[in-house]
């Protein structure tokens, strides 16, 4: 009888066709040499087996399982780490980022055949231009930092090309550490500005530190807006005028854009290049070791500077335009995280301008509810009201109990939360920064504020129950020094 559902099992058993030589039913695995005897690798290959576990799919699926279960993750819990915007990662960006045609493409395919992703990079870069005000963008650096180096490169090419080498930067101590770091990398010099009163930079102050320099010295100004205080920097357009006056340029640190975007471009206010944090404002995951994105976007007059290969729309397509004289060179390999491009245009799709606007203001109101509710109970860095961040002091805890700023940040693990960022910024004492972003809830700020206040009346009831927290997590506090200088990083059979 011939069947009607249109299979055939005339198909020989997959188990028969293996290589060639391999016939009949042998279900045995394929002997692939473990040490090389046909000597098909010559002097490169192994002389013993490489020590790798030998473990069953199932073992293997539930040690990675019980490490994610391990791991605090924003998929848990409030993760109020200021300065780094923790915020959802919507799994719909997750679906997009798999799918077969993005995900299976080969990173040296042709432009001809690459042309969907060539379109989501064009798009995204000018959707990332028009959310800052700025002309074009680079999507190639892999973080923030390598934003940075990127940037301050493009600044020295550009002053370069007009027969200048001023090699100052002026870097304000609200500025995020990465910023003096980078200009260092970049062979420039990072000149510090205090930090003023009210915690926002001055015109005064960029005046005088200007003088100090030298105007045929200064390269330029970096800016991290809001600064780390969670601030807004209101005189910005005044200071950057007086840089362009002075010969320099403006680099502006954008990580903290989730408190801005969609109210105000920071092309507008004088910057001339900056970046970019997909990993923080556009949803792309963060830490785990996953590969970060940190876009340049810039004004018309350094884009001859910028990375290359660049996507260019030609009219008929788009390609990589590699012959680019002027440029940088590459950053980094390839087109850059190309993954992380794709959960982010997701997200800008998902959201629209009003959209990501309306994350901006509930960013903005879920930090300023915290504020009001935590000023009474700890010092505030700044009597202003903060944007997508507080900075907390808990120096009268300190100074009335001895509890230390690392202890109450350790004492939150066990209410179930991550800690927020402590000790920084620098010029804050005990600094607890706390950024909730816009995916928490009401009553989850609610729930975090009772486990501070909670944490304080121990510190006075029962100090010693704070300083050897954490109790219920499943390591205590780690040797973090130790743990850094001698990392264990190989797989043995103990772990
Ligand atoms: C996170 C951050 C950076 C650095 O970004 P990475 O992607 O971690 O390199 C720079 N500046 C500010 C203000 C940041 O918050």
């Amino acid at each position: 009888m011939t069947a009607t559902t249109g299979l055939s099992f005339d198909e020989p058993p997959i188990f028969e066709r293996g290589a060639p030589g391999r016939t009949g039913a042998s279900l045995a695995p394929l002997d692939v040499p473990r040490v090389d005897p046909a000597g098909h690798f010559g002097p490169l290959a192994r002389r013993t087996p490489a020590g790798l576990p030998e473990v069953s799919e199932p073992e293997a699926f539930r040690h990675f399982v019980r490490l994610s279960q391990w791991n605090f993750c924003i998929d848990s819990q409030l993760y109020p780490l200021g300065s780094c915007t923790m915020k959802y990662n919507p799994k719909i960006n997750e679906w997009a980022a798999r799918l077969p045609a993005f995900a299976n493409l080969h990173p040296l395919m042709p432009d001809e055949l690459a042309q969907g992703s060539l379109e989501v990079m064009h798009r995204l870069g000018r959707a990332l231009a028009v959310v800052t005000g700025m002309d074009g963008s680079s999507l190639q650096p892999a973080a923030g930092a390598q934003g940075e180096l990127t940037g301050l490169l493009m600044i020295r090419a550009c002053q370069r090309a007009d027969g200048r080498a001023p090699r100052k930067v002026l870097v304000p101590e609200s500025a995020h550490g990465t910023n003096p770091a980078s200009c260092t990398l970049a062979g420039l010099e990072a000149v510090s500005i205090p930090r003023s009163a009210d915690g926002l930079l001055h015109p005064e102050q960029v005046a005088r530190a200007i003088a100090e320099v030298g105007a045929g010295e200064l390269c330029g100004l970096m800016i991290t807006n809001p600064n780390t205080l969670g601030l807004f920097e209101t005189h910005l357009p005044a200071v950057t005028e007086l840089v362009h006056e002075a010969g320099g340029l403006v680099y502006g640190d954008g990580a903290n854009t989730n408190a801005i975007m969609g109210r105000v471009r920071p092309g507008d206010l004088g910057i001339d290049v900056l970046h970019l944090n997909l990993h923080k404002t556009f949803t792309t995951p963060h830490g785990g070791g996953c590969p970060g994105s940190g876009p340049v976007l810039f004004k018309a007059r350094l884009a001859p500077f910028q990375p290359s290969p660049v996507v260019v729309d030609t009219g008929s397509g788009l390609r990589l335009e590699r012959d680019r004289p002027q440029s940088i060179g590459r950053v980094r390999a390839f087109q850059g995280n190309f993954g992380m491009f794709i959960r982010a245009y997701a997200y800008v799709c998902e959201m629209g301008g009003e959209g990501l606007a309306l994350a901006t203001s509930l960013a903005v109101l879920n930090a300023r509810y915290l504020w009001s509710q935590l000023r009474g109970d700890f010092e505030v860095a700044s009597s202003l009201p903060c944007m997508h961040e507080v900075v907390l002091s808990d120096e009268r805890v300190q100074a009335e109990t001895g509890v230390k700023t690392l202890d109450i940040a350790k004492r939150l693990l066990d209410y179930g939360f991550h800690a927020p960022t402590v000790y920084f910024p620098l010029v804050v004492h005990g600094a607890l920064m706390i950024e909730p972003t816009e995916s928490e809830t009401k009553q989850t700020l609610d729930e975090f504020v009772a486990a501070l206040r909670s944490i304080l009346k121990e510190a006075h009831a029962e100090p010693e129950l704070v300083k050897t927290a954490p109790h219920k997590t499943r390591v205590g506090r780690l040797d973090e020094a130790r743990a850094a200088r001698k990392p264990r990083l190989r797989w043995t059979r103990e772990t």
